[in-house]
């Protein structure tokens, strides 16, 4: 997702503008041929972006007719009568607006390996799994084949717009490290693995033909080794090498990038000698990585002085913009929980510009930034027509409902995406080509502006999440079930947990939950600090498994128990009731980030504890017991 961009290929429907083609450039086209050509492919992706949002609506009409009509046979259509109807007015009469529980029964049976077609006609081909959890573990959401094709066909639009505002891209490289991670089977035999890494392993991605704005440091070993280690030192050891070349850095969020940098302050030593030898770490041992890092490293050794020279100077300032001079801007998104990570990539880059290209999840990709050198707290995404048929669910009419069932009324106020109001809030809900019927995402958009008849959009929040430091979503829910088993060790000392709430500590890198406690205790003498240390790992045994996989894999740091006095929950209680709280209505907040409550709390800290070791985690659901893929 997000930050590589690819050329497409996806086919023209016979319903829809056609989609730009691919741009093959061959080798022995002499350079002014190339920039021709690749001024002409620009050209047409602003022409298809122009042409989607000016029959933005009639567009979205023909989408859902597509996807009606191609899946008229599906179970699931047919169990809410629709009766191959493939109008906008029957669906939304007769199709219910669903959350994932609702699809459970039916994803569990594909999971299991019923192939009929249950939700759409196409064979799903694999489990995309979000970072949106249910029971604990990560959705699934099913996919098919010709989705890569849309995938593709939105990253093909990112360089056209990009280049109208940073021409020259495309004589140099991009610095991103991206990552795959592990995968599983299902019991019936599906793959289920993170969108991001379905992607990087499709041909779309692999066998790329050239094109010079998907022109990576990385080679594609690096980031398809499933060893973090591995994968981290070489991508950022061919990012030093071709220094020069790259013209801008990335990773799809803010933290994987922070974590990137932070990785360099560790090992920028091993790096340095590398450089300065041309000869490769022996911890990387995955042969094919090996190979891809050779083809590149040559010994350099004025390269590796000047870098160990910056990397001692004590302060890691602008450390990007030192280390990697010609740099334009800084690829992440930093929309929603990522903005916590602005301050520090500001530090990094020198302030370079800080650009989110696209918004996009396991569900569906939905669409991009057309202004992607505006400021952050500005960033706006356009929905592109063509990729799913979307709902909004205006936030108001919302308010307080449970992540369960929407009530009839409420799906009468369903609006389309030709129908909404600047200012207004709402919730997404997407018809997908993949067998998903107004399916809630859980994100909250407010709309912005328009380009042409589409609405562009702001990412407001992810419903109900109250902690997150990369792809986890901590809800308030999972939150307080984790503390209640955490906090049953208090017990043994005669002590309990009488109030806390939470925050995220970003200041650290990888950053960390922290929790916030006031207990009671019966006993004079304190509580031995192995007490806590047993209620921070209990707490992140009980949390999700996306929280769970990244402390394993260190984008998470550990879990910290901070004791505060007693009597500061009622001091947290009067500062909320002279800012105008109302005494009836006041609930401790489960997660603050008001800075001078954060101050205050911080203020009557006594002590402080750590999770000691990694919780579990494993690839795969829990209740699946097939062969797991480890690569
Ligand atoms: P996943 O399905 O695990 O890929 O996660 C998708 C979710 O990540 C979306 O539903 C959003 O909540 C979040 N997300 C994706 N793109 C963006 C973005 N550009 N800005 C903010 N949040 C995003």
């Amino acid at each position: 997702m997000f930050g590589a961009t690819l050329p497409n290929s996806i086919a023209p429907s016979l319903a829809m503008p056609e989609a730009p083609k691919h741009l093959h450039l061959d080798d022995d086209h002499d350079s002014n041929t190339t920039s021709i050509m690749i001024m002409d492919n620009n050209k047409r992706a602003l022409e298809y972006i122009e042409e989607v949002t000016i029959k933005a609506d009639e567009i979205q009409e023909k989408v859902l007719s597509e996807i009606l009509s191609r899946s008229a046979h599906a179970e699931y259509l047919q169990r809410h009568d629709l009766d191959g109807c493939t109008d906008r007015s029957t669906f939304k009469k007769r199709i219910p607006v669903v959350t994932y529980e609702d699809l459970k029964p039916d994803i569990d049976r594909i999971a299991n390996g019923d192939t009929s077609p249950i939700l759409c006609c196409k064979p799903i081909s694999e489990f995309l799994t979000s970072s949106g959890t249910s029971g604990g573990e990560r959705k699934l959401m099913p996919s098919i084949e010709e989705e890569l094709e849309r995938r593709s066909l939105l990253y093909s639009l990112l360089m056209p717009v990009m280049d109208q505002f940073v021409p020259g891209l495309d004589k140099g490289k991009g610095m991103y490290f991206l990552f795959t991670k592990s995968e599983a089977k299902t019991p019936g035999g599906l793959l289920a693995r993170p969108v991001l890494t379905s992607y990087y392993k499709s041909p779309h991605f692999k066998h790329r033909k050239h094109d010079p704005y998907a022109n990576y440091t990385s080679p594609n070993e690096t980031i398809l080794c499933h060893d973090s280690f591995q994968s981290m030192y070489s991508q950022l050891l061919c990012g030093l090498c071709q220094s020069e070349q790259v013209l801008r850095v990335g990773a799809v969020f803010a933290s994987g990038f922070i974590r990137a940098l932070k990785f360099l302050e560790h090992h920028f030593l091993s790096l340095c000698n590398d450089i300065r030898n041309g000869t490769l770490d022996n911890r990387i041992t995955d042969p094919f990585v090996r190979e891809a890092v050779m083809r590149i490293l040559k010994p350099n050794p004025t390269l590796a002085d000047f870098v160990e020279g910056e990397c001692v100077k004590g302060s890691w300032m602008g450390m990007i913009t030192r280390l990697w001079p010609n740099t334009k801007y800084v690829d992440v998104i930093v929309t929603g929980t990522m903005s916590q990570y602005i301050p520090v990539l500001d530090y990094y880059s020198n302030g370079l510009p800080i650009v989110c290209t696209m918004y996009a999840s396991s569900e569906c990709y939905f669409g991009l930034n057309l202004n992607p050198l505006c400021d952050p707290s500005e960033v706006s995404y356009t929905l592109i027509p063509t990729m799913a048929y979307f709902e909004f669910l205006p936030l108001h009419e919302i308010d307080g409902h449970s992540t369960n069932s929407i009530s009839h009324v409420e799906q009468e106020r369903l609006v389309d995406l030709a129908d909404v109001k600047l200012g207004q809030e709402y919730e997404l809900v997407v018809t997908t080509y993949a067998g998903l019927y107004r399916y809630c995402v859980g994100d909250i958009l407010r709309v912005a502006g328009f380009k042409n008849k589409a609405p562009q959009f702001n990412f407001v929040c992810r419903k109900n999440v109250v902690l997150s430091i990369d792809s986890d979503k901590t809800d308030e829910v999972e939150l307080q079930n984790a503390v209640k088993t955490g906090s049953h060790h208090l017990a043994r000392f005669g002590a309990s947990l009488t109030e806390y709430t939470s925050c995220t500590d970003t200041s650290t890198i990888p950053g960390h939950y922290v929790l916030y406690w006031e207990i009671t205790t019966n006993s004079q003498t304190p509580l031995p600090s192995s007490v806590f240390a047993d209620c921070c790992f209990s707490i992140e045994e009980s949390l999700n498994s996306v929280y769970r996989q990244g402390r394993v894999s260190d984008s998470i740091g550990p879990l910290e128990i901070k004791l505060v006095e007693n009597g500061t929950f009622d001091k947290l209680m009067d500062f909320a009731l002279t800012h105008g709280a109302s005494i009836n209505q006041y609930k401790t907040p489960r997660c603050v980030k008001y800075p001078p409550i954060l101050e205050l709390l911080n203020s009557k800290v006594v002590s402080s504890y750590f999770s000691p070791k990694c919780p579990n985690w494993l690839p795969g659901h829990k209740n699946w017991c097939t062969t797991l893929h480890s690569n």
